[in-house]
């Protein structure tokens, strides 16, 4: 990795300035993308190449042929090989965020449901895993173009396990991309090793082992677990890095869940057009899950479906990238920022490129939130809808009250004409992860949110 130059200031009267001195403060903050565009052409530049909605259909197609293999190797998808997570109306937990009337409706996306994986890395991860083993399987006839998803199950046969297994599926991960990768290819035969960084948690890095996953542990931070992994996977042929800084079949794979969603939105009455917007809040490590996402919103939904990328104050990479602009790649530690977060998810210090530039004209902005606060969203999720998820997967509650209640959010709101219309919006908080953290563990993240809302109280 090259050493990047830090961006130079933006002069003070770019509207960024504000976000800029909060972010350097590690103070919360919210940033309206000034180059969002309202029309979009149908392929939009992602690193080397360009995407469609066309690439995510044929990420759900991908899906499908899988399901019946899934439903095979998992039994935890009770036979359907459908890998989703349920739409959640929230309503109760509005007066806990301190929301007034007037200001839409509150669902949860609720994918630290997710099986197999536990976290939103389910998707990006398993379609990564699952391409390739399509790759190598037409290759060597396992399967023929245009097959079934009765023909793929013969790539649960001991033939198929003997193929897989001469090769290796490696990655570099904080933790949830890990056990995703790390449980879908171990599950098809292949050799699975994950890189980790030293703070990955035990429980993770426990989790992949009973699995028979080997696990790398590296000194420094996730982007040094990356390079390593993506280094040792270079010099060898039967090895398949899965790079989350620049992979495309991630992106896509994270991509399809728009699908999912417009059906599940459809099926709840919610319209969403120019009276009915949508805001949509993302919590963003690397970038890839949630300009996945995004872009499969906005290309299916359109200009009506408002993406906002949330982040810990002190791995804000995302917004890092944003303000500095296309040529730059600066980190958070060149803004004097540490990394430092228990949101183990979103402890990344630069962002993807590829995601970054894909959503340069499709973002509506980014926020970011505190650790303390993470952890007192954690309890309010728990009080109000019974539902247990990680830090990391907070990040997206303090998206609605920075829109609706911060300085640069109400500009935003005024200035795009929303907030004419925000009576009959509707927030979707996207929770990317959760059903695995062991119970003594979430029980210590209740007992630090309690604590901390017990503060406010006095
Ligand atoms: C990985 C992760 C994210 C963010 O995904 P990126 O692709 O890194 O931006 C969000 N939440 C959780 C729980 C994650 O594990």
């Amino acid at each position: 990795m090259p050493n990047t130059v830090p961006p130079s200031n933006p002069p003070t009267t770019r509207p960024d300035a504000g976000a800029l001195s909060a972010l350097r403060r590690a103070e919360p903050c919210f940033w309206a993308n000034p180059d969002r565009a309202s029309n979009l052409p149908t392929a939009l530049p992602a690193g080397a190449t360009a995407i469609s909605l066309g690439d995510t259909k044929a990420a759900v197609a991908r899906f499908g042929r899988f399901a019946a293999l899934l439903a095979d190797l998992f039994p935890e998808l009770g036979g359907s090989g459908v890998i989703e997570s349920p739409l959640l109306p929230a309503p109760a937990l509005k007066p806990a965020l301190g929301w007034t009337e007037g200001k839409g409706a509150l669902w949860i996306k609720a994918d630290h449901r997710l099986p197999v994986a536990g976290s939103i890395k389910a998707r990006g991860g398993l379609h990564e895993v699952l391409e390739f083993a399509e790759r190598l399987a037409l290759e060597h006839g396992l399967v023929a173009p245009g097959d079934d998803a009765q023909a793929y199950r013969a790539l649960a046969s001991p033939q198929a396990r003997s193929l897989f297994g001469r090769y290796q599926v490696a990655v570099g991960s904080t933790g949830n991309l890990g056990l995703s990768i790390g449980v879908a290819a171990s599950a098809l035969g292949f050799q699975a090793v994950v890189h980790m960084s030293a703070d990955a948690k035990e429980w993770k890095k426990e989790r992949l082992r009973q699995r028979g996953v080997r696990v790398v542990e590296h000194a420094g931070d996730y982007e040094r677990a990356v390079a390593a992994g993506r280094a040792e996977a270079e010099a060898d042929r039967f090895c398949h890095f899965v790079d989350d800084e620049r992979s495309l079949s991630l992106l896509l794979g994270y991509s399809a869940a728009a699908f999912h969603l417009q059906a599940q939105l459809e099926a709840a009455g919610i319209a969403v057009d120019a009276d009915h917007p949508l805001f949509v809040y993302l919590p963003c490590g690397v970038g890839g899950a949630p300009a996945g996402i995004a872009f499969g919103l906005r290309q299916l939904l359109g200009p009506h479906v408002h993406c906002f990328f949330a982040e810990p104050v002190q791995s804000p990479c995302f917004l890092v990238q944003m303000l500095a602009g296309e040529g730059g790649h600066p980190s958070v530690y060149d803004q004097g920022l540490t990394n430092d977060t228990e949101a183990d998810g979103l402890a990344v210090p630069r962002a993807s490129l590829l995601a970054a530039a894909l959503m340069r004209p499709v973002l509506s902005g980014c926020c970011t939130v505190r650790d303390a606060t993470l952890f007192e969203h954690l309890v309010r999720v728990l009080d109000a809808t019974g539902e247990r998820i990680e830090p990391s997967a907070a990040a997206g509650f303090s998206g609605p009250g920075l829109l609706t209640g911060s300085p640069a959010g109400r500009e935003w709101l005024a200035g795009t004409g929303l907030d004419r219309v925000l009576a009959g919006s509707t927030h979707v908080v996207w929770t990317t992860g959760g059903l695995f953290v062991p119970p003594h563990e979430y029980a210590r993240f209740v007992e630090r949110g309690r604590a901390g809302l017990a503060a406010h109280a006095v």
